[in-house]
């Protein structure tokens, strides 16, 4: 099988696993253990950031965000089809009591007059705007790059009025890597930021907010009361100071395979790729083969190749460190075997 659902399926490397075996650990509910410190710290200045904090997943990090920013009954304003919106289940909503509000964006980036435009005045009636989310890259998007430029205008909006902003940056260092750009000069226009260890970096776990010592010390809280204060956790903190460390300048390797894979299936008669690959993101449309996502995606699996349907004619293909050159080549002949047959 070559599985290019996504780049959450890559496997930790040996590297890794010595890391893990090796790390030295205590109790990290009370602050004693030093990989998940080592972890934290690296993240934090790499960010930019004061403080950092090791937490189980995005949608956990997505989740303490809202949770520290916000209170019941404020309003959250979010791109329409970010992630945090589509696929973390209403957590915002179900734990922080908070109302999302989306604005559509273009390849994933909000227009900050709509942003501005968004923000509630005082009113009896109204809620008050508690939280700004962008996400970079951006998944729906195809894995676009929300360009700084954008990012600047909407935290200018932001601090104008007060509200804090949240990047959602599961990809942040895809981002960086495709744009030349360091995350911190990305994570400077927000004031805390999510990424996750455990997509194309390698890490078989975890993710880290960071922002100011405050929210960090709010945010610990938090963590705690969702369960998510771990013990020896320098076991799991280890192979993600690895993939901080060794990890990211080969995210550039995954952005090439993916533009190999692009062009071939776009070689393909009866497919379209949407929009502009930046990334390690594909999206491909099939409807030229008359074929639902779902089908096509049953035919693919009969080529053992695995993808993810993104919409109805839609198919997401995420390049990762599993997947070789090789099997990038070998992908596009078995689709082009599959549209030989429809
Ligand atoms: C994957 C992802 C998340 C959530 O991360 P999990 O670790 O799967 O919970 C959040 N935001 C974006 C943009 C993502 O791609």
């Amino acid at each position: 099988m070559i599985d290019l659902r996504s780049d959450t399926v890559t496997k930790p490397t040996r590297e890794m696993r010595q890391a893990a075996y090796e790390a030295e650990v205590g109790d990290d509910v009370y602050e004693e253990d030093p990989t998940v410190k080592r972890l934290e710290f690296t993240a934090a200045e790499m960010l930019g950031k004061e403080a950092a904090l090791f937490v189980t997943s995005g949608t956990q990090g997505n989740q303490i965000a809202g949770l520290t920013h916000c209170n019941p009954g404020d309003e959250v304003l979010l791109e329409a089809n970010s992630h945090i919106f589509l696929y973390e289940g209403a957590s915002m909503s179900a734990l922080a009591g908070v109302q999302p509000r989306t604005i559509e964006g273009i390849r994933g980036a909000m227009d900050p007059t709509d942003v501005r435009a968004a923000i509630r005045s005082d009113d009896i009636h109204f809620p008050e705007t508690g939280l700004i989310c962008v996400e970079n890259t951006h998944n729906k998007a195809g894995g676009a790059v929300v360009p700084l430029e954008n990012m600047q205008g909407i935290y200018e909006v932001a601090r104008e009025q007060g509200i804090p902003v949240h990047l959602d940056g599961a990809r942040l260092f895809n981002a960086s890597v495709a744009s030349g750009l360091s995350v911190q000069r990305f994570a400077d226009q927000a004031d805390t930021v999510q990424f996750c260890l455990s997509k194309g970096l390698g890490a078989p776990v975890g993710s880290v907010i960071a922002g100011s010592t405050d929210f960090i010390r709010k945010a610990r809280k938090w963590r705690k009361r969702l369960g998510g204060g771990l013990r020896q956790v320098g076991m799991i903190a280890a192979p993600g100071l690895v993939a901080l460390t060794e990890m990211v300048d080969r995210l550039a390797e995954d952005h090439d395979q993916a533009k190999i894979l692009a062009e071939g299936l776009g070689n393909v008669k009866g497919i379209e790729i949407e929009g502009k690959v930046e990334t390690n993101i594909i999206l491909a449309n099939v409807e030229g083969l008359n074929l639902s996502a779902e089908e096509f995606l049953v035919q693919l699996k009969q080529e053992e190749v695995l993808a993810v349907p993104f919409g109805a004619h839609t198919v997401r293909f995420v390049t990762n460190y599993d997947v070789s050159q090789g099997d990038i080549r070998e992908v596009i002949e078995r689709v082009h075997h599959i549209a030989s047959r429809v």
